[in-house]
């Protein structure tokens, strides 16, 4: 890389990043260090910088790829134009930063207003719960405000995932389509909403496990975002939560696969396959909730149908929730 472009990324990755920090998480130490807030410590040598900031959107893992960005948040940010040009603030797509060690995705997302009768273009979406509690004009307002309490509950705006994208990786062992919803096949693009915190969990369950001395090749997405007018299709006794949090984008439903065959692997290596095996991957996420309390969630095991092996149910949801045979 040369040494222009580098420095260039070296301020744009500070930049970006100083601003996603403030965005995602309060910053108690700005009140004590008297910098203006936003702005990166002034002394850090550039690489170390860029070291240290890279990490921070890499997350807890270290191995995401890719930050989501609303248009909102795209357009208030003047370094992505400068990297990107307007597009990025403008439409929705992936903008990769060739870094040293691997690309690195910026994803602009399509706001959440440009749902209009439950869809976006042919892809039928539905409406979320937010959206049923408050008319429609103040919930679009809000999302067009981005009033961060009037937000609740309510996505910030949605992934497009055209044939072209859909491969892209946004961590190591992730890419866009393994959260799709699995229907309208057919129907392009398609929208998805997607928390990284959720993607920064998958990732470290999946370290957690190897670390437990566990065979685990992929951790495989049976279910990762779910349409509201989808999931609405399974409420019910034994069915789907009304109020899913696979509709906010902070929820998958994942197994091991180790072989050729696409079903949950002998784990805990008794020779069978059931909800034993799910347990062992529910005690790494369980692990993984005790040294990184800020993704604390919902882990659930459900046992083997003649549809599906036994899986996990991992999600992001900010409380501490369990259920299934533990
Ligand atoms: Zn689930």
């Amino acid at each position: 890389m040369r040494p222009l472009r580098h420095s260039l990324m070296v301020v744009a990755a500070a930049l970006v990043c100083a601003t996603l920090v403030s965005l995602v998480r309060p910053a108690p130490a700005r009140a004590t260090s008297g910098r203006a807030p936003g702005l990166p410590a002034p002394k850090a040598s550039p690489d170390s910088a860029l070291a240290s900031l890279l990490d921070t959107l890499r997350g807890n893992s270290g191995k995401l790829r890719a930050r989501f960005l609303s248009p909102r948040l795209a357009a208030g940010l003047p370094v992505l134009r400068e990297l990107f040009g307007e597009p990025v603030a403008q439409r929705a797509g992936v903008y990769t930063s060739a870094l040293k060690d691997g690309p690195f995705h910026f994803i602009t997302m399509r706001p959440f207003a440009d749902k209009v009768q439950g869809r976006i273009g042919s892809y039928r979406i539905g409406t979320f719960p937010a959206e049923r509690r408050a008319p429609r004009a103040q919930v679009t307002l809000a999302a067009n405000s981005g009033s961060a309490a009037a937000l609740r509950g309510q996505p910030d705006g949605f992934l497009e995932v055209t044939l072209a994208n859909q491969d892209t990786r946004i961590s190591e062992h992730f890419r866009l389509r393994d959260f799709l919803t699995k229907d309208q096949h057919s129907v392009w693009p398609k929208y998805l909403v997607l928390r990284e915190p959720l993607l920064d969990k998958l990732e470290l369950v999946l370290a957690e496990l190897r670390d437990m001395g566990v065979a685990a090749n992929q951790l495989k997405v049976m279910s990762g975002f779910r349409t509201p007018q989808y999931n609405a299709q399974g409420v019910g006794a034994g069915g789907r939560a009304s109020d899913s949090r696979h509709q906010y984008g902070d929820a998958a439903d994942v197994y091991v696969v180790n072989g050729s065959k696409d079903w949950m692997s002998d784990l805990n290596g008794d020779g069978r396959v059931d909800t034993r095996d799910a347990r062992v991957i529910a005690q790494a996420a369980e692990r993984v909730e005790q040294r990184y309390p800020e993704l604390v969630g919902g882990v659930g095991i459900y046992k083997a149908t003649s549809a599906h092996g036994p899986f996990v149910h991992i999600d992001v949801r900010g409380v501490r929730a369990r259920w299934g045979e533990w």
